[in-house]
């Protein structure tokens, strides 16, 4: 007999939002289907929700079809199983609970309001205790529980769990877990409107999609042991339950949105690639072993193994995100690069401005030297306007150039890059360096003073040539006049 077919299914609720950690179990998801060969699922469960959250599906499909986690089975390119959003599946939950009812494994509760809130009022610090309903429905006659279905009271389906002995699960990442019944709630299965609760059409969904592998984070730990109760009870196979590490803010916060951590349209708002996203995502609760960093979708369907999820808690390290930002910017093509670049040119430069300026030749600078796109308006900055830069600027210790020597390089630079036509990058450089083999000095004590007076700048993206083409030859010069004006007066003043 051939293996299983390994399936597994992302299931988001619909909250408008794709934070990391829920993107990171949809990518975990994927890559267990994948490795195997097997299907990945969407399931929208919009059970439970308090409230309609205009768009929120929408989020969803999109955050998949960037991230390339491409579904077999779901709501929008159907399958087998469907329907794939809970809301839609309604019909199939009341069923499965009579049918626990009548093994003995859930039964009818006709308690009221009243009754439930006064064994909550009765427990010696309500705030402290999770309410836990008193088992009084329990042992209901068959009789009893006919005649109050008859009169059309009100009910709810609970789960019964027995209250002694243990319940025992294996989780692949925490290993063997036992929990003593007698702490296990019976946990409401249909609700008084007839409607499952989340936590049961869960279950009955992944039974009834087939769902070989339950992926899913930490949080819902505590809840495994209620569940498993329920496979066994209606003797069904308990999938392989992978339940991932948290994802931390730092030693003690764990990543919430709560706390107005990144969701992943935030990342992308603030400048990160959807590949390092993923990539770095990966690698929070995952390593291959092995020193590698940097890999694409294939890559990590090949080499993820789940058995190499730990289990302590996993940093979100913005420095080591950018990091692989960077990588990831550096490996586009330039025309890639330049298109990304290019609304943040143009929340800077005036379309006039845009047009004196170079921006391909900005983007070749930029490309190798930043980290994520929204560092680009900051590093462009100079290209427009000219900073307001203090002489001590043309001091370079090593280039062993000061504002007096300076002053001397710019007057002879001027007049010579005044004569020149041709103004591009070879024209201006070898202008210049025969204007170095006249004066007989080192490169430095031309060049430095240049690529200063033309950027205002300590430091910038580029030296005195590249710069001075993307400038033009018109800005190019004023700046040089400009900066013969400051060392003037400042070293006369
Ligand atoms: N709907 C749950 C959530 O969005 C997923 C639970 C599960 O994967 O079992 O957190």
């Amino acid at each position: 007999m051939s293996a299983k077919e390994v399936r597994t299914r992302f299931a988001p609720s619909p909250t408008g939002y794709m934070h990391v950690g829920n993107l990171r179990t949809a990518l975990y998801t994927y890559l267990i289907a994948k490795h195997a060969d097997g299907k990945f699922i969407l399931r929208i469960e919009d059970t439970d929700q308090e409230r309609y959250v205009e768009g929120a599906v929408d989020v969803i499909f999109k955050t998949l079809k960037m991230t390339g986690l491409v579904h077999d089975e779901g709501p929008d390119v159907g399958g087998p199983v469907g329907p794939y959003v809970q809301s839609e599946r309604r019909g199939f939950y009341l069923e499965y609970a009579k049918e626990l009812v009548e093994k003995g494994e859930a039964y009818y509760c006709f308690c009221d309001k009243e009754r439930l809130d006064s064994i909550k009022d009765t427990s010696e610090d309500p705030s402290q205790k999770i309410f836990k309903y008193d088992g009084h429905c329990r042992n209901l006659s068959k009789e009893e529980v006919e005649k109050k279905l008859a009169s059309g009271i009100s009910y709810v389906i609970r789960q019964k769990n027995p209250t002694e002995g243990v319940t025992t699960f294996i989780d692949e990442i925490y290993g063997e877990i036992s929990v003593d019944n007698s702490e296990l709630e019976d946990m409401i299965l249909i609700k008084s409107d007839g409607l499952p609760t989340y936590n049961f059409a869960n279950v009955v969904d992944d039974h009834m999609m087939g769902i070989t592998h339950v992926v899913r984070g930490n949080e819902y730990l505590s809840s495994a042991p209620k569940y498993n109760r329920l496979y066994n009870a209606f003797g069904w196979d308990v999938p392989t339950y992978i339940h991932c590490p948290p994802i931390m803010k730092d030693a003690h916060n764990k990543l919430s949105k709560r706390n107005g951590d990144a969701s992943f349209e935030d990342l992308l708002a603030k400048g990160y690639l959807k590949e390092a996203v993923v990539n770095f995502i990966a690698l929070l609760g995952w390593n291959p072993g092995t020193d590698q960093e940097i890999f694409t979708l294939e890559e990590l369907v090949q080499q993820f193994d789940y058995k190499n999820i730990h289990k302590a808690p996993s940093i979100f390290d913005t420095v080591k995100l950018k990091w692989m930002n960077g990588e990831y910017i550096k490996k586009l093509s330039l025309d890639e690069f330049h298109s990304m670049a290019m609304p943040y040119y143009e929340d800077v430069f005036s379309k006039e401005e845009a047009e004196k300026l170079n921006l391909p030749k900005i983007s070749e600078l930029l490309q190798t030297r930043v980290e994520v796109l929204t560092e680009i308006p900051e590093k462009v900055a100079f290209f427009k306007e000219l900073p307001n830069y203090e002489i001590d600027l043309y001091t370079h210790k090593k280039m062993k150039t000061n504002p007096e020597n300076s002053l001397v390089t710019l007057e002879e630079v001027l007049p010579v890059l005044e004569n020149l036509g041709d103004w591009a990058f070879q024209s201006i450089h070898d202008t210049v360096f025969e204007l170095i083999a006249q004066m007989e000095v080192k490169n430095g004590i031309v060049l430095w003073p240049i690529r200063t007076a033309l950027s205002g700048l300590a430091s910038s993206p580029g030296g005195a040539f590249e710069l001075a083409e993307i400038l033009g030859k018109e800005e190019s010069l004023r700046r040089i006049r400009v900066g013969i004006e400051k060392l003037k007066s400042q070293l006369e003043g």
